[in-house]
């Protein structure tokens, strides 16, 4: 038996109904779920914020099973499947598999896929169940799914999105830090991405020193017990160009060889821009309705390199389980719900109040 939670209506309590489990697809899997993570961009999907949604049949939200942070065992594989997995392996499952044809999916830049209409290809966002059901069905081995190994049961669902998107983030830097290796990073923002940002600087870059900006005390103290050399704790009350000034004697006055924007407002790119040093990158990652007012002849002779980051590639996932194995990073903080308690999880995550990740532990689900 499959349960899952499904989208009824924009703005409505999701329904968890019960259905048949299907046959498992010749080249796929099916994953008996165990922990999935709900992500805040599920709540703008489930909202259905830009109310455009439509995928390539024409179908709207209503219906789909949200969530893309999957991590769980394979309990039935089709006869065709790579032959790299088999029935009880500890997964995660890669949730930006685009249509696995176009020039992008063909090189291994799936999570840019041309054919994606409303991201309806990705998992929990169309037909593929996501996160928020007891089991998903996969209609591939090979573009869909990693082995686990080692990692504990609490972090794996985060590497897909959360990591994935910080790793892709580092690393896009790495061209600017490459004639400036110990220079200054900049991140703005001191979430779960900039958490795992810190992490990974530390790691990639190991002689740069990390300045964090965020309004939230609590977690620029996270950010300093995780490494960063700096903090800046921004007031929208205080004067802009005056706290702009003290972000860049942080970089001991040179400007910042590498920022990345976790936030995605306009004062947050334009302090990036602001602060950053001739030759330096700053990429693109939060979703906050920004805009960018800016010189490009400031561009020009400064070199500034500026970049948006979606995610990351199956192959960018594999690096960063091999990362987190290694580190053994586990110090995330996670609160955990019951599949029945998901209208009541997603209203405490809009209102801000769970702590850490919020994760559905279907491991004591009934139909397993
Ligand atoms: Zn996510
Ligand atoms: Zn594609």
């Amino acid at each position: 038996m499959l349960r899952r939670a499904i989208i009824t209506r924009e703005q409505e309590p999701l329904k968890i109904i019960n259905e048949p489990l299907p046959k498992v697809p010749v080249e796929g899997a099916i994953v008996k779920i165990e922990y999935a993570g709900i992500c805040h961009s599920d709540l703008h999907f489930i909202e259905n914020e830009n109310s455009n949604y439509c995928d390539e049949e024409g179908r709207g939200i209503s219906g789909i099973t949200p969530g893309h942070e999957i991590s769980g065992t394979i309990v039935d594989i089709g006869i065709k499947a790579d032959s790299q997995f088999k029935v009880g392996d500890k997964v995660l499952v890669y949730p930006w598999a685009g249509c696995r044809q176009c020039i992008n999916c063909l090189n291994g830049r799936s999570s840019l896929c041309e054919n994606n209409p409303s991201g309806s290809k990705d998992v929990g966002q169309g037909k593929i169940i996501g996160g928020y059901s007891t089991h998903t069905i996969l209609p591939n081995t090979s573009n869909y799914l990693i082995k686990k190994d080692s990692i504990p049961n609490d972090v794996a669902p985060m590497l897909p999105c959360s990591a994935l998107t910080a790793y892709s983030a580092v690393k896009s830097l790495g061209e600017s830090l490459k004639g400036n290796p110990d220079g200054s990073i900049l991140l703005i923002g001191a979430g779960g991405l900039g958490q795992w940002a810190i992490t990974f600087t530390k790691s990639i870059y190991p002689k740069s020193e990390i300045c964090v900006v965020d309004v939230n005390k609590i977690k620029l103290d996270i950010a300093k017990n995780k490494g960063a050399s700096h903090t800046f704790l921004w007031s929208k009350d205080a004067n802009f160009d005056c706290q702009v000034d003290k972000i860049f004697e942080k970089s001991l006055k040179r400007g910042f060889i590498g920022s990345i924007d976790f936030t995605g407002t306009s004062e947050t790119a334009e302090i990036c821009l602001k602060c950053s040093k001739n030759g330096g990158t700053i990429t693109l990652i939060g979703l906050n309705g920004g805009h960018l007012d800016i010189s490009l002849a400031d561009v020009i002779s400064r070199s500034i390199t500026l970049k948006g980051v979606r995610t990351g590639s199956l192959e960018t996932l594999r690096e960063v389980v091999e990362l987190v194995k290694e580190n053994r990073i586990n110090d995330v903080e996670t609160s955990f719900f019951s599949l029945d308690e998901i209208n009541y999880a997603l209203d405490a995550l809009r209102r801000g109040e769970v702590r850490g990740r919020a994760i559905i532990d279907l491991t004591k689900e009934r139909y397993n």
